[in-house]
């Protein structure tokens, strides 16, 4: 009967959220003894000139390297750890090794291209987001030029105040400025006119839905060419097949980051992808 279907489903969608909530539980308790025996890892996804294609930057992402699991995605423990406030230490282990990455880059001497790293927005509500970077950034002796913090557009839009004082020292002080995820909000052209950034990154999922039809293809072409009027370099996120790479390039958007080039690689594959 329908009444026993609908009452079979809901049995299901039950145990389906019993069995999220345990997982949720495990991941709580394990996520310290993690960080003490370095289960979590900075991979790097390059960046790459449309162009020439050269890479020319990396975002570092976190993986979880379970002894059981596999790799857990950040998708599935960066919203529980923003919500028991363990981001922070999370965060401040992968910008560390972002700086002694390139570090390890100057000392080898490589290319050095820069990292970009994702700053929570819990970050927002603690003070001492500049005063860490600049620790960093001395304690490894590199150029901030090297190091971009990422901040999603929707962290602007909900802390505009605190953020303004924030992200004019942070430029002051050197130190590279995205706005990530753009395009996923609905007030994205106007804050640019407020907001000093130095890079938009295109949100994939904005890009996907939007290089889909003629109107969509318009908004992109004027977005990108509003930016660059703006002095904005432009990032598109997530292009995954030759087809939107060349629509990007004759956009304007110079730089493009996503699987048709390269997935998210360990330090050391990123090294023979970016610099052999
Ligand atoms: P994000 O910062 O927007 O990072 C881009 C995401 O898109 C990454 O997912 C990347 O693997 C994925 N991606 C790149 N190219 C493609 C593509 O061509 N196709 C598809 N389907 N996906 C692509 P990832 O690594 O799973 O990270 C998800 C999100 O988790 C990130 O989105 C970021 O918001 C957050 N995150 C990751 N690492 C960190 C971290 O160290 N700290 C913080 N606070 N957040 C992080
Ligand atoms: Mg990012
Ligand atoms: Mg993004
Ligand atoms: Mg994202």
């Amino acid at each position: 009967s329908v009444k026993g279907n609908v009452l079979h489903l809901l049995s299901f969608y039950d145990d389906t959220l019993r069995k999220r909530s345990i997982e949720d539980k495990d991941i709580e308790n394990e996520m310290n003894y993690a960080l003490e025996h370095g289960e979590f890892e900075m991979y790097l996804q390059p960046q790459v000139s449309i162009a020439s294609t050269d890479v020319v930057g990396a975002e570092a992402l976190v993986r979880w390297i379970h002894p059981t699991k596999g790799i857990i995605s950040p998708e599935r423990f960066i919203p529980l750890f923003e919500n028991n406030g363990f981001i922070v230490k999370l965060d401040y282990l992968i910008w560390e090794k972002a700086f002694a990455t390139i570090r390890s880059w100057i000392d080898e001497g490589y290319p050095v291209v820069p990292i970009s790293v994702n700053v929570s927005r819990i970050h927002l509500y603690n003070s001492n987001l500049l005063e860490r970077f600049i620790m960093l950034a001395e304690k490894y002796n590199v150029p901030r030029k090297y190091i971009e913090l990422e901040l999603t557009e929707t962290a602007f839009f909900n802390n505009a105040r605190e953020l303004n004082y924030l992200v004019h020292s942070l430029k002051k002080e050197g130190f590279i400025l995205a706005m990530d995820d753009f395009g996923s909000g609905y007030s994205s052209l106007n804050m640019l006119k407020d907001i000093p950034v130095d890079v938009i990154k295109i949100d994939r999922g904005f890009l996907n839905e939007i290089v889909a039809t003629e109107k969509g293809k318009t908004v992109i072409r004027y977005t990108i060419a509003m930016a660059k009027k703006l002095n904005i370099d432009v990032v598109a996120e997530g292009v995954e097949s030759f087809v939107q790479a060349e629509f990007l390039y004759h956009a304007g958007c110079e730089t493009v980051q996503g699987y048709y080039y390269s997935k998210p690689l360990p330090v050391n594959k990123f090294e023979q992808y970016a610099f052999h």
